[in-house]
């Protein structure tokens, strides 16, 4: 078996060592670009929401590479995720790819760990629930220097210095192949983004970034929007962390649980979907980020997602009703970052003469 999967920002690290744990060769798929994202684009339904494209044209570059399955995820939401892996099985079979398609169900804990075990060729029980912990336990220390990096990007006495900081942690954490080491291994990242230089009594704006989880976590789609925030001189915080959700859903973040809560009260009022809704999760969380005192808010979302363009046409009644500004910011295959640089320096603009 050579499994491999669509990038997602630092899970697609953690992914490998948990499969590699569970004794699978990995295939790292190559980074996202606009290459991928063209040929994606060929094969897909013209109106499919992009992270189906972009994912679609990993996923042939991964099959060209030599893998022989591809690990997808799905979801029990209410939007198109849940589509994605069958109608893209299709697609990768009429062009002619020999290929096991294997969906993760994130909304289900003990269904993604049956697949796990299925995936392990008959590993035990224990085993793959080591692998799991192992996967996940990177995931969030992955997750822990990430944001990190956003706070003090904002607020480095010379520039590029978290960029820089956050690779050596990233390499560190990478290395890790057994539990054993990771808590060591944590410390010593961590310490090494502690060590970047800041001016805090820099004053900056504060923005949290909300919107469709694929774009926020896949930095390669929303061309590195957080790191150009940053570089603008603004503190950034994100409404999606991933394995904050995992720790959620298997009841162990009561923050977290809290917070969630906190959102769909919010949102109720303008969006009464559930809450596995993206759309109203934004809604929600925009509300909470005013609350929070934070100075804007980007809402980032992919061509033709619906709940998010619902999320949108509520945006301008959230700004009014809790003045917060916020700046939708649509990504396609045609989008450029020459485009959205240029917006977001006048959106900074905006939020620094406030
Ligand atoms: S949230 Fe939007 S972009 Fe993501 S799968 Fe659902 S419809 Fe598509």
């Amino acid at each position: 078996m050579r499994v491999s999967f669509p990038h997602m920002g630092v899970l697609t690290l953690a992914m490998k060592s948990l499969f590699e744990r569970l004794g699978q060769e990995c295939l790292v798929a190559p980074p996202v670009t606009q290459k991928t994202v063209a040929l994606g684009s060929k094969h897909s339904p013209e109106l499919a929401c992009f992270p189906f494209k972009a994912t679609l044209g990993t996923m042939i570059e991964c099959l060209e590479l030599g893998a022989d399955t591809i690990v997808m995820a799905t979801s029990n939401g209410n939007c198109r995720l849940g589509f994605y892996w069958p109608a893209q099985q299709v697609i990768l079979r009429n062009l002619g790819y020999d290929f096991l398609m294997l969906p993760i169900n994130y909304d289900s804990p003990l269904g993604f760990l049956a697949e796990f075990k299925r995936f392990g060729g008959g590993s035990s029980w224990p085993r793959v629930l080591a692998a799991f912990l192992f996967g996940l336990r990177k995931l969030l220390a992955f997750e822990e220097i990430e944001a990190i990096s956003m706070r003090t990007r904002a607020r480095e006495r010379t520039r590029g210095d978290s960029t820089k900081a956050y690779r050596t942690a990233l390499r560190i954490l990478d290395k890790v192949t057994s539990p054993g080491e990771l808590g060591a291994a944590r410390r010593k990242a961590v310490r090494r983004m502690r060590e970047i230089e800041v001016v805090s009594d820099r004053k900056v704006p504060r923005v949290k970034v909300i919107g469709e989880a694929f774009m926020l976590m896949e930095s390669s789609l929303n061309f590195q929007l957080q790191n150009t925030l940053g570089e603008m001189g603004v503190e950034v915080e994100r409404s999606y962390w991933l394995g904050q959700r995992i720790m959620r859903a298997i009841r162990l973040d009561r923050a977290g649980r809290k917070h969630a809560k906190w959102v769909e009260r919010e949102a109720y009022p303008y969006m009464r979907y559930p809450d596995l809704c993206t759309g109203s999760q934004s809604i929600g969380e925009a509300i909470v980020a005013a609350k929070e005192g934070y100075d804007g808010v980007v809402l980032l979302m992919p061509f033709t997602c619906a709940p998010e363009v619902l999320a949108q046409s509520l945006a301008s009644r959230v700004t009014r009703e809790y003045d917060i500004p916020i700046l939708p910011v649509a990504i396609d295959e045609h989008s450029d970052s020459g485009g959205l640089r240029t917006r977001l320096e006048a959106y900074t603009d905006l939020l620094k003469l406030r």
